[in-house]
């Protein structure tokens, strides 16, 4: 069974990269993506691991990218291990913009009455500090009732403590991933803020390569309508889970939302193709 979609706790999963491919051996999958979001840290410590455990890993990376000023993600695959020093730069580069993001939204809460600091929100997790753990820090301290009022009331675009990150478009992901010799994808369709069928023919301008067509969000309609828009534009597909542990228990590594996934297994060659392609 192959899974292309996977969090750990260097993003925003549960599981640390030992955990993480334990459950793919437990799971039967023996070809895992790790795609954290906006950083390999995870996927750098599970290679030997999945080496040892007999697991085969794709290098991966989800990229908060914005695309017409909405936040979409993209799924970078199969980088050139040696033709990446300038992809990892540049990921570092959004990690610092993140981080001076946090620093100002908790200036920007503090003013509006709220006492949380930077430290919590930091130490909620190893990596990556995101808006969901400041609103799950609003929630626990009771200056919101759930998580969905912390970011009406005060972290989303349009709420009064949002502050501003310098975030990458979408066509620049596409160009960094390609340039670092990799593949890209766009995850989850399902969740994209817009009209899909109609940004195509721009994002394939762009230079995407591939749609993540299976994913455990996607009922079997969606999955035929993004096959059917793959094979219509000429990309390929890629397909996972988005495991991310105990924090969404109903999503199983390799077999989604109740068995919800059947990822065909051919589809990794396409991609191993095009990728060594790419590099020549
Ligand atoms: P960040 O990258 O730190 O700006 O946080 C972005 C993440 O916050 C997204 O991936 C979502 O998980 C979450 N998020 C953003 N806007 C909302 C919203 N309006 N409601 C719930 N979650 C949101
Ligand atoms: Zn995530
Ligand atoms: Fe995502
Ligand atoms: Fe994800």
């Amino acid at each position: 069974m192959i899974d292309l979609h996977s969090h750990t706790h260097e993003s925003d999963g549960t599981c640390s990269p030992a955990q993480l491919i334990d459950e793919a051996v437990c799971a039967g999958v023996n070809v895992l993506g790790i795609t954290d979001h906006d950083t390999f840290a995870g996927y750098d410590v599970a290679i030997p691991l999945a080496r040892a455990a007999g697991v085969e890993l794709v290098c991966g990376i989800e990229l908060s990218t914005k695309l017409h000023g909405r936040s979409v993600h993209l799924l970078g695959y199969f980088l050139e291990q040696d033709r990446m020093a300038e992809f990892r730069e540049w990921v570092r580069d959004m990690q610092e913009s993140r981080r001076d993001r946090n620093i100002r939204l908790v200036a920007r809460l503090r003013e509006l009455g709220l006492e949380i600091t930077l430290e919590e929100a930091e130490a909620r997790q190893r990596g990556m500090t995101g808006r969901p753990h400041f609103a799950q820090i609003l929630v626990e301290k009771g200056y919101v009732s759930n998580y969905r009022q912390a970011f009406d009331d005060y972290l989303d675009e349009s709420a009064r403590g949002y502050v501003w990150r310098r975030e990458p478009q979408f066509a620049e992901g596409i160009e960094r991933i390609r340039n670092g010799g990799g593949i890209a994808s766009l995850a989850h369709p399902v969740r994209v803020n817009g009209d899909v069928p109609a940004l195509m023919p721009e994002l394939c301008d762009w230079g995407l390569n591939a749609i993540e067509a299976y994913h455990s969000d996607h009922g079997p309609a969606e999955t035929d309508t993004y096959l059917g828009l793959a094979r219509h534009y000429g990309l390929m597909v890629t397909g996972g889970s988005d495991f991310h542990g105990v924090v969404k228990p109903g999503v199983l590594l390799g077999t989604g939302c109740a068995g919800n996934l059947n990822i065909p297994e051919d589809l990794l060659e396409r991609l191993r193709e095009q990728a060594q392609m790419s590099r020549r």
